[in-house]
C-alpha cells in the first residue's frame, strides 16, 4: 500500500469540480484517508512548491495556488502515486491523454485543477506538509 497527496486546486473548486474529481478518486479505488479545505497564505506555498524555486513559473504558481481555497485529501492504493498521476494527466493540458482530468477540465498550464505527489519522497513531505497524524481514518 502507498499514500499520495492530492490537491483541488482554486480553479477546480471554483469551478465546481470538487465532486467530478472525488467520482474518479473512488471510481478508480484510490481510498481517501484523510481531507480538508483550506486557504493556502503565499508564505505556505511558497514552503510547499520550495522544489520549484527560481523556475520562471514559481511567482504565478504560488500566487495561484494561494488565491482561493483548495481541498487537500490523502490518497492510499496500490501503486497510487503513479495511478493518480494517470488518472490526472499531463502537467500541460494540451498534452495530457484523452479522459484525464486535466484534459477534460484544465484551461491553462498553471490552472490545471489538481496536484498530486510525483515520487515516495514527494508524497512524504507533502502529506506531512498538510496532515498530522492524527487527522487519518486509519
Ligand atoms: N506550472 C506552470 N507552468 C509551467 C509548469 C508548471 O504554471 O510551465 C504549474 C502547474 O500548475 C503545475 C505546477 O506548476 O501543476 C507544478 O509543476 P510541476 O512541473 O510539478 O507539474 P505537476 O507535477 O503538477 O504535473
Ligand atoms: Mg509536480
Amino acid at each position: 500500500m502507498q499514500r499520495t497527496l492530492a490537491i483541488i486546486k482554486p480553479d477546480g473548486v471554483g469551478r465546481k469540480l470538487i465532486g467530478e474529481v472525488i467520482k474518479r478518486l473512488e471510481a478508480n479505488d484510490m481510498h481517501i484517508v484523510a481531507m480538508k479545505m483550506l486557504c493556502m497564505s503565499k508564505d505556505q506555498a511558497r514552503e510547499f512548491y520550495a522544489v520549484h524555486r527560481g523556475k520562471p513559473f514559481y511567482e504565478g504558481l504560488t500566487e495561484f495556488i494561494s488565491s482561493g481555497p483548495i481541498v487537500a485529501m490523502v490518497l492510499e492504493g496500490e501503486n497510487v502515486i503513479e495511478r493518480y498521476r494517470a488518472l490526472m494527466g499531463a502537467t500541460d493540458y494540451r498534452k495530457a491523454a484523452e479522459g484525464t482530468i486535466r484534459r477534460e477540465f484544465a484551461t491553462d498550464i498553471q490552472k490545471n485543477i489538481v496536484h498530486g505527489s510525483d515520487s515516495p519522497k514527494s508524497a512524504a513531505f507533502e502529506i506531512g506538509y498538510f496532515f498530522n497524524r492524527f487527522e487519518f481514518i486509519n
